[in-house]
């Protein structure tokens, strides 16, 4: 772990998840206590930055959290914070620009940590795009091997199995795998993580998680909002690379793995990996695509000033995979997920069989729910005797936990953890270089069926809506019960 002495260097300080996520998460883990001791962080990018533009970066998310009343004002810390930040103009791709920023941890190191060496946290906040070529940079310039070195990337990992393994490949030149650290926000969730606990400390649950009890596995992740004004970057993605082959599968790697040794970094990544490798790539039929198109006063998808007029990149989609082991054959995983729905969810949920005497003769299947949103909670549908009833008549109601308090902290608390393991040394929670690999595996072939000339055309539906009517026999063909 980095206990002292930390440099954080975030590359495309300047930007969008710098703003948003990087630096607030800096800055809860400082008010928390939970920074390495003497820690500087140095913004860098290429874009000018005055001091109060730099100042707006840092805090245009901290004032605003404060504000809303989502965290407490504290003006010390925030003069604290400021002090740790500095800003660093510099390019990508020349060498001089990284030289500048080595000076600047040189005298960091001189002045401010009595000439001790720092450890190197290299946080690359930028596109993709430039990942390869950075840290070959910083490798060449910025790393010193006599202390911890650790570089910090963000999903997309690439955009399929090829080009993702040349981006890694790339970085893996320079990198060790226990150097690099690639973020799924995700699984800093607390939900996600609570699955965890759920399943592999409770006797009572852990034994019905097979095919033997549970009839599909669902998956749903609806928002409220379009693509407006983020066009350009989701057009060139879509729902499937935006979340399916990332969040929504690392969620279901951690509903459906095998219980791990342990919880160190391997253990639990081993056992993800195992069951990404029995999920074969997903069939072409086992998919409805969506996309937006106007309602609710909105404009439609391809209205958007940054989304092509001729775009047929789908905002909703729907796929089943199987997962061909021993534990989950014939279960199908049903995952829906889309952009300007009616409502903003994300569940993930066990549908257990009937009973298999079935004297009562309940319809409405039993079933475990995780969800994230709009309320993060646990809870069972469970069917159960009617109140008051004089005869036999059942109910499904729901027992449930929820988790007081949390729903402000949403991602903020996601990055924070995730930040705080980049510290710790704790990589059970970031994404292991097979996985990825594995992930990709799934999903590529049906991308390039969906990408290629006889590609389906995405079904339209009305902003707002519950999305494309094709979803209700998609769902019937695997038998779902109504409700997701
Ligand atoms: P961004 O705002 O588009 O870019 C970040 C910074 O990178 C920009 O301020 C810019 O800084 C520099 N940059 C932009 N285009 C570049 C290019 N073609 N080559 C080199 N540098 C370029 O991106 P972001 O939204 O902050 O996202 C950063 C990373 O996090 C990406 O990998 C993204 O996919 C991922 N991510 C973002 C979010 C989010 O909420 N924003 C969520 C999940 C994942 P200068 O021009 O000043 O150098």
């Amino acid at each position: 772990a980095i206990e002292e002495d930390a440099i954080v260097v975030v590359f495309g300080a300047s930007g969008d998840l710098a703003k948003k996520s990087t630096f607030p998460a800096l800055y809860a883990l400082l008010v928390e206590g939970l920074l390495p001791a003497n820690t500087r962080i140095l913004g860098y990018a290429r874009s000018k930055m005055s001091d109060e533009k730099f100042d707006e970066q840092l805090f245009w998310k901290i004032r605003d959290d404060e504000k809303e009343g989502h965290i407490k004002a504290n003006d010390a810390k925030k003069e604290e914070f400021k002090k740790m930040c500095k800003y660093v103009q510099g390019p990508y791709d020349k060498d001089e620009g990284f030289q500048g920023l080595e000076k600047e941890m040189r005298r960091i190191e001189n002045e401010e940590f009595d000439g001790k060496r720092a450890n190197r946290v290299f946080y690359l906040a930028l596109p993709p795009s430039s990942f390869a070529q950075v840290s070959h940079m910083i490798k060449k310039n910025n790393y010193w091997s006599g202390k911890i070195n650790r570089l910090v990337i963000e999903k997309p990992f690439g955009k399929d199995t090829e080009d993702c393994r040349a981006m890694m490949d790339s970085i893996a030149e320079d990198w060790k795998e226990d150097e690099i650290y690639r973020i799924d926000h995700y699984l800093g969730e607390e939900m996600i993580r609570a699955i965890y606990h759920l399943r592999f400390a409770n006797r009572f649950i852990e034994p019905l998680l097979n095919r033997e009890h549970v009839e599909s596995i669902s998956v749903v992740m609806k928002e409220k909002f379009g693509a407006e004004g983020r066009g350009g970057y989701f057009d060139e993605f879509g729902m499937i690379r935006d979340v399916g082959q990332n969040h929504l599968l690392q969620a279901i790697s951690i509903l459906t793995m095998d219980p791990p040794d342990s919880m160190d970094n391997d253990s639990m990544r081993d056992n993800k990996v195992d069951v990404l490798k029995s999920i074969p790539p997903i069939e072409n039929s086992d998919l409805v695509l969506g996309q937006y198109a106007e309602g609710d006063g909105k404009k439609s998808y391809v209205d958007d000033e940054t989304v092509p007029d001729n775009s047929k990149t789908a905002t909703f989609a729907q796929w089943a995979m199987k997962i061909d082991n021993e534990r989950w054959k014939g279960v199908p995983v049903l995952v829906k997920c889309g952009k300007a729905l009616d409502e903003g969810i994300m569940t993930m949920t066990f549908n257990f069989k009937a009973p298999k005497h079935n004297v009562f003769n309940v319809s409405a299947p039993s079933a475990l729910v995780v969800r994230l949103n709009p309320e993060p909670a646990i809870y069972f549908k469970t069917n159960l005797l009617k109140p008051l009833s004089k005869g036999s008549e059942s109910i499904s109601d729901e027992m449930k936990y929820t988790v007081p308090g949390r729903k402000v902290a949403g991602d903020k608390l996601a990055y924070e953890v995730v930040i705080g393991n980049v510290f710790k040394g704790d990589q059970s929670g970031f994404v292991r270089e097979d996985e990825v690999i594995a992930s990709w595996e799934i999903f590529t072939p049906l991308l390039r069926y969906i990408e290629g000339p006889n590609g389906p055309t995405p079904v339209k539906y009305a902003y707002g809506s519950h999305g494309p009517e094709e979803q209700f026999e998609f769902e019937k063909r695997f038998n779902l019960p109504v409700d997701q």
